[in-house]
């Protein structure tokens, strides 16, 4: 047995049982759940590289319409031919503000076929209301009202529904246009506002001892805002293949050297491959570009990742008239500058399940090299539904940081960034050890 420290040489060591001949548990098991194991390929991959896809289709994506049939200017009720229609948060259905007559938008993935099984995926699979943002068109939009023919003026920024100044109707826009304002599909709210406000006045509760007296002071839960974001759902069927060499310390001991005791170990090294098919499910990219800056200095974007997951899969046809009496942001962020984004959660996805069939190596594994290969993707622009509570704190120098408390409008699951009044959190900062819970809440609060 030699001793063998983290940088020692592979060579003189007595035992090294190559990982090519592996045994059954050796096997790592695929990324997802429903995924099949895959064989492991030989060692010498020379020549024979299974990451050609003869069916990929190259870079052309096949676009999947999915406004088919939708309709712009007024939508009606069926019983009654109103147009006073809106969520009914507490059934999750569209509901008609005169005859209450409800009714419901389809299921989005499965009316257009876009739930099929990951392993199949191959190429790029696009919903129209994803495709590329053309500059040139209009934020601002005008309507002939088909009730009166005024023209009605929507500004697809904020919402993709006006009200006839003329007759009241109201105009809902449901095809897509190439800014990004309509998207593939919609999650609606099902938490109501009331129980939002009590999320919210309860986690600001908690942290107000912390809390800057002027935001105590203007604190008022009841200001919140329901808005529908814009978000990417990312579908990925990737092939992937690490090598390198992993560490089991079989000994440790300590050697007198001079004066001096040093620790030993003696390890074996080992040769280390896995080779796994990886379906990712639902990953969900965030498409404003706003939210997408994550700078920590100036906003707390952050938190948004910390509400999810959001049950994607009950997204409905995209129908305005969801959005009423809500808000939404308007997706500006094309496929080009997001697919590297979804690349690298997926691959962090991978590394993280790999790990797991890892602890054998008690030493540790180091890669040399990572492929994974991206056979088929699927992109489906969503709106999800998120209770906004803001604030606008004004710091020295004219700055200001944007802080929020948000709660998911599925789940209803609550984080959120309070202003900390810093005088006060330096003088508990002493005794704060006392306290485990109090540590976390003070990095909460502070943004962290
Ligand atoms: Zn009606
Ligand atoms: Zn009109």
């Amino acid at each position: 047995m030699d001793n063998l420290n983290a940088d020692s040489p592979h060579t003189g060591h007595a035992a090294p049982v190559p990982e090519a001949a592996p045994s059954a548990a050796e096997v790592a098991p695929p990324a997802a759940a429903e995924a099949p194991p895959t064989p492991p390929a030989s060692v010498d991959a020379g020549g024979s590289a299974p990451v050609a896809q003869e069916d990929a289709g190259g870079d052309t994506p096949r676009i999947v319409r999915t406004d088919e049939g939708a309709e712009d200017g007024l939508t009606k009720c069926a019983r009654c031919g109103s147009t006073e229609i809106s969520l009914n948060v507490a059934s999750g259905n569209l509901r008609c503000g005169f005859c209450r007559f409800e009714w419901t938008a389809e299921n989005a993935l499965e009316a257009f076929d876009l739930n099929g099984d990951i392993g199949k995926l191959s190429g790029i699979v696009v919903g129209s209301g994803s495709s590329d943002i053309i500059p040139s068109v209009e934020e601002v939009l005008t309507f002939k009202c088909s009730a009166c023919g005024a023209e009605v003026v929507i500004d697809t920024n904020n919402s993709t529904q006006a009200r006839c100044h003329w007759c009241r109707n109201t105009l809902s826009m449901n095809q897509q246009v190439d800014n990004g304002a309509v998207p593939d599909m919609i999650l609606p709210f099902t938490i109501e506002k009331a129980s939002a406000v009590e999320r919210i006045a309860k986690f600001v509760g908690k942290r107000k001892f912390f809390a800057h007296p002027e935001f105590r002071r203007e604190f008022n839960a009841s200001n919140v805002m329901g808005v529908y974001l814009p978000y990417m759902v990312v579908d990925i069927n990737a092939h992937g293949r690490f090598t390198g060499q992993g560490e089991h310390q079989t000994r440790s001991y300590t050697v007198k050297v001079g004066d001096n005791d040093q620790r030993r170990y003696d390890a074996d090294r080992y040769s280390v491959m896995r080779e796994f098919d990886i379906h990712v499910n639902d990953l969900t990219v965030e498409s404003s570009s706003d939210r997408l800056d994550q700078d920590t200095s100036k906003n707390s974007n952050n938190i948004i990742n910390t509400i999810m997951p959001f049950d994607i899969e009950n997204s409905v046809r995209y129908d305005s008239n969801y959005l009423s009496g809500f808000t939404s942001e308007r997706r500006d962020s094309n496929l080009d500058q997001l697919t590297p984004i979804a690349h690298t959660q997926a691959a962090d996805v991978t590394r993280h399940r790999v790990n797991d069939t890892l602890k054998f190596y008690d030493r540790g594994v180091r890669w040399d090299s990572e492929e994974v290969d991206v056979r088929g993707q699927r992109w489906v622009s969503a709106y999800l539904p998120v209770w906004l509570y803001s604030y606008q704190q004004k710091k020295s120098g004219g700055k200001t940081f944007l802080h929020y408390v948000a709660v998911n409008g599925r789940t209803g699951e609550t984080m959120g960034s309070v202003p900390v009044h810093q005088g006060k959190l330096l003088l508990v900062s002493g005794i704060v050890q006392l306290f485990g819970t109090v540590i976390g809440l003070v990095l909460v609060a502070v943004g962290v």
